[in-house]
């Protein structure tokens, strides 16, 4: 179940068949459009070089604090206000609208920049916290993959972020680990 802030703070992608590679998607224009496509989300393209350390930098918060809840789902004082200095910086107006069968009320940005996006990005983490989701947030427990989810599941034990790739992988591993033990 992705989120606008789940996906922002994947942006900083790693390998998780594990060869300690990295990409940040956050720095490549392409990623850039498609992000806010897929968003319905409006800011100039590419992000200009002199808001790049405002937006990783928020990333960078978003990842901690994931981190943070994901051990004890907590929410503190510091995320809060890290939350409440991007909510304040753009304006927004509801709006009633209809999508397929369903009425919903949305929030559109009044300007069209990567500080609203920011915002808009905020606003989803605090949706989360205030729908009482923060016990739900996750980091893959594949050490290389670290993605950051929300556990869909009743009993909330998922512990990869998709049990096809990583939790594979990781059984694997831990299967060549015991028959390595057993032979010694
Ligand atoms: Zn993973």
């Amino acid at each position: 179940m992705d989120k606008l802030w789940t996906d922002f703070a994947n942006s900083l992608w790693h390998d998780w068949r594990g060869d300690g590679h990295s990409e940040d998607q956050l720095l490549k224009p392409d990623w850039q459009a498609a992000f806010l496509e897929s968003w319905k989300l409006r800011a100039p393209l590419p992000v200009p070089a002199e808001e790049m350390d405002t937006l990783l930098r928020f990333r960078e918060h978003l990842r901690d604090f994931a981190i943070q809840l994901s051990m004890d789902a907590t929410v503190t004082r510091e995320m809060m206000n890290t939350v409440n200095e991007k909510l304040v910086q753009s304006a927004a107006v509801r709006e009633i609208r209809q999508e397929d069968e369903t009425i919903r009320i949305v929030w559109l940005p009044q300007e069209h920049t990567w500080k609203s996006v920011l915002s808009e990005v905020a606003a989803s983490f605090a949706q989360t916290l205030a729908d009482g989701q923060g016990n739900r947030i996750r980091i893959c427990e594949n050490n290389n993959c670290k993605w950051v989810f929300l556990d869909d599941t009743r009993n909330r034990s998922k512990r990869f972020c998709d049990d096809k790739m990583c939790g594979n992988l990781m059984k694997v591993r831990r299967f060549r680990e015991r028959k390595r033990s057993e032979s010694k």
